[in-house]
């Protein structure tokens, strides 16, 4: 499997905020964020490949039964299923964390699932060389389904703009049922700066239209470094 980087931090997103956790950053991604946080496995993906039995005898020692397969784009493995059934039979909690763009039937306890807005796409970087394929795969209402009906969930937004809330409700009127409380809009920005200019307004919009806002611990307390 193709990994970028383990490593024992905090969950600095959703609904286990802060929960110790063992992460397994796989690389690859099918998508190219025009923000993305962790470009080494997207726009520049680096990696080696590791055996299901090195990645769970890295994790092994860390002091939690919490693991985050996290990417990049996790579903893009072809042994995902083999390594969350893996962990689950080692008697971990497990959350992967997806664009919601691809499916494989995977055993886990969480799926973050994060469906990218328009102010995700890449505009202008690298000549406009990714915007038309960005924007064709990045929203995946029913593939997005299937992975609610899996297993339990939160749909995590990025949210730049107060007008990126029209997006949010058209694309889950095409889920047709959710859950309201699993629904978390977080700010965009990869800086402390950046998180707190958006914060403010983001909770008022939250309180307004009863979504979860979604802090991102981690970079209020390492920045936007790897294995943080
Ligand atoms: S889906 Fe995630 S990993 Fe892929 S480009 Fe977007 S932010 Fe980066």
């Amino acid at each position: 499997m193709k990994i970028s980087e383990i490593f024992y931090s905090i969950q600095g997103e959703g609904i286990l905020n802060g929960v110790p956790s063992a992460f397994v950053r796989t690389t690859g991604c099918n998508l190219r964020c025009v923000f993305c946080d962790s470009p080494q496995t997207s726009w520049v993906p680096e990696g080696i490949n590791f055996s299901i039995e090195d990645i769970v005898a890295k994790t092994n020692p860390f002091e939690t039964n919490h693991v985050v397969i996290t990417g990049g784009e996790p579903f893009l493995q072809p042994e995902l299923v083999e390594l969350c059934s893996k962990y689950k039979e080692l008697g971990y909690h497990v959350t992967v964390e997806t664009a919601g763009t691809l499916f494989q039937n995977v055993q886990c306890d969480l799926l973050s699932i994060s469906p990218k807005l328009s102010n995700s796409t890449p505009q202008l970087r690298e000549n406009g060389k990714y915007k038309l394929r960005h924007d064709e795969i990045r929203l995946q209402p029913d593939i997005v389904r299937k992975l609610m009906d899996m297993a339990e969930y939160q749909l995590k937004f990025v949210i730049d703009s107060p007008a990126d809330t029209k997006e949010v409700h058209d694309f889950l009127k095409s889920l047709g049922k959710f859950e309201k409380s699993k629904v978390l809009l977080m700010p965009q920005g990869i800086t402390r700066e950046d998180l707190e200019k958006k914060s403010h307004w983001l909770v008022d919009l939250c309180k307004v239209e009863g979504f979860r806002f979604c802090p991102r611990l981690h970079i209020d307390l390492y920045g936007n470094t790897p294995g943080t």
